[in-house]
C-alpha cells in the first residue's frame, strides 16, 4: 500500500511527486500544497474502468433503431408540395438539392437519404421516416422471412 512519504497517510486517488530539500518524494495532496510539484500519479485506479469510460460509444442509440422511408413517399411528397403551391425547383432550393433529385424522388426512382427525408418532412409537414426499434415484435417478421429464403436456396441447390 502506498503511503505519503511525509505524513504517512494512505495514498488514494492522486498522489504528487514533489521536490523537498532537493529530494524527490511521493506525497499526498495535503503535503504537496505549497511545494514544488513535478507531477501527479494516479493510485489505485483500475485502468480498465478508465479505458471503458474513454471509449464509451457515441453512436450507441443508432444500434437499437432503424429509420426507414415510408412506402409511397414519392406520392406523399408530390401531393404535399402541390398542396403548398411549391414548384419542384422551389422545393429543391428549400432543401438544398437539385430539381432533378426531387423529380427522381417523386417518381420513386430515388429513395431519399434519411437526412434529406427529414428536411422534406420539415418543409412539407409530412411523415416520411419511420423509426423501428430493432427486435420490436411488430417488425420481427423480417427475420423469419429471411430464414425462409435461406432454406429455399438450400433446397434449390439439392
Ligand atoms: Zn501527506
Amino acid at each position: 500500500m502506498a503511503r505519503c512519504e511525509l505524513c504517512g497517510a494512505e495514498l488514494r486517488g492522486i498522489a504528487y511527486r514533489i521536490v523537498l530539500d532537493g529530494a524527490e518524494m511521493i506525497v499526498c495532496a495535503r503535503c504537496a500544497r505549497g511545494k514544488t510539484v513535478l507531477g501527479s500519479i494516479k493510485i489505485g485506479v483500475e485502468p480498465s474502468r478508465q479505458t471503458f469510460k474513454a471509449k464509451a460509444p457515441v453512436k450507441y442509440n443508432r444500434r437499437d433503431t432503424e429509420e426507414v422511408i415510408v412506402e409511397g413517399y414519392g406520392e406523399i411528397i408530390r401531393q404535399a408540395r402541390e398542396k403548398m403551391g411549391l414548384t419542384r425547383e422551389l422545393l429543391a432550393v428549400m432543401v438544398g438539392e437539385k430539381e432533378s433529385t426531387i423529380r427522381r424522388i417523386e417518381s420513386e426512382q430515388l429513395e431519399p437519404p434519411i437526412e434529406l427525408a427529414r428536411k422534406l418532412e420539415k418543409v412539407l409537414k409530412v411523415k416520411l421516416v419511420e423509426v423501428y426499434e430493432i427486435g420490436d415484435e411488430d417488425y420481427g417478421g423480417g427475420s423469419s422471412e429471411y430464414e425462409l429464403t435461406l432454406g429455399d436456396i438450400a433446397e434449390f441447390k439439392d
